[in-house]
């Protein structure tokens, strides 16, 4: 392993320690991926953050074979479909955070309901339909869902975001945690008024033009 796997590996730990510390991920529930030479690095399916070394992440080659000690986590497949399909994929966080998952119980996505949605990618972050965790199904739904997106919701289930680095990755993450629970705080105090198709768009641009000017 060279120096600089190893230093992804550490990083990839850190991240995972630190869901868990933000209380946006719990236990095992989460998983986090990032893209090497020929494939990906993936933590383990079954291991808490905690008690993971360096040597346990799991190397998921792109023609399916895998190295390392542990199997991979239950949505590898998730994981690798994105990198597939995403070539600006560097990173991705799959968790279980509450107000995040709270709101793919419901099946229901995060409107236009505060500007800082746009981050995401669009108007809104989709919400996947169901399907049984680890799945090819679910990794399916979850591309759909992540068309022109950085992040969404998994029904019933839990939150999956990408980024061009684990740290870009992890912020959408945590992103996607907070709007959902800003959504949530407001819908108890009655009917978020909605940002319309325009204003997104201009918040959209805003963005994209964001730290050039
Ligand atoms: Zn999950």
């Amino acid at each position: 392993m060279s120096s600089t796997e190893r230093g992804v590996r550490v990083r990839m730990i850190e991240a995972g320690r630190r869901m868990n510390a933000l209380g946006i991920n719990q236990g095992k529930s989460g998983n986090v991926s990032v893209r090497v030479e020929g494939g990906f690095l993936v933590t383990p399916s079954g291991i808490p953050y905690d008690a993971l070394n360096p040597a346990d992440v799991v190397f998921m080659r792109r023609d399916g074979e895998r190295e390392g000690t542990y199997t991979p986590s239950s949505e590898w497949r998730l994981h690798r479909d994105i990198y597939e399909k995403r070539a600006e994929a560097g990173a991705i966080v799959h968790t279980h955070s509450p107000h995040a998952t709270s709101l793919a119980c419901l099946r229901r996505g995060i409107p236009p309901f505060h500007y800082e949605v746009a981050l995401v990618g669009g108007a809104d972050v989709r919400c996947a339909e169901y399907a049984t965790f680890g799945t090819q199904e679910l990794s399916d739904n979850a591309v759909r869902a992540l068309e022109g997106r950085r992040a969404c919701l998994l029904a019933n289930h839990g939150v999956v975001a990408l980024g061009k680095d684990l740290q870009d990755a992890f912020g959408m993450a945590e992103k996607v945690e907070t709007l959902s629970r800003l959504y949530w705080q407001a819908l108890q105090m009655g009917e978020p008024v909605l940002l319309d198709d325009a204003e997104m768009a201009r918040v959209l641009d805003k963005f994209r033009t964001y730290g050039r000017e």
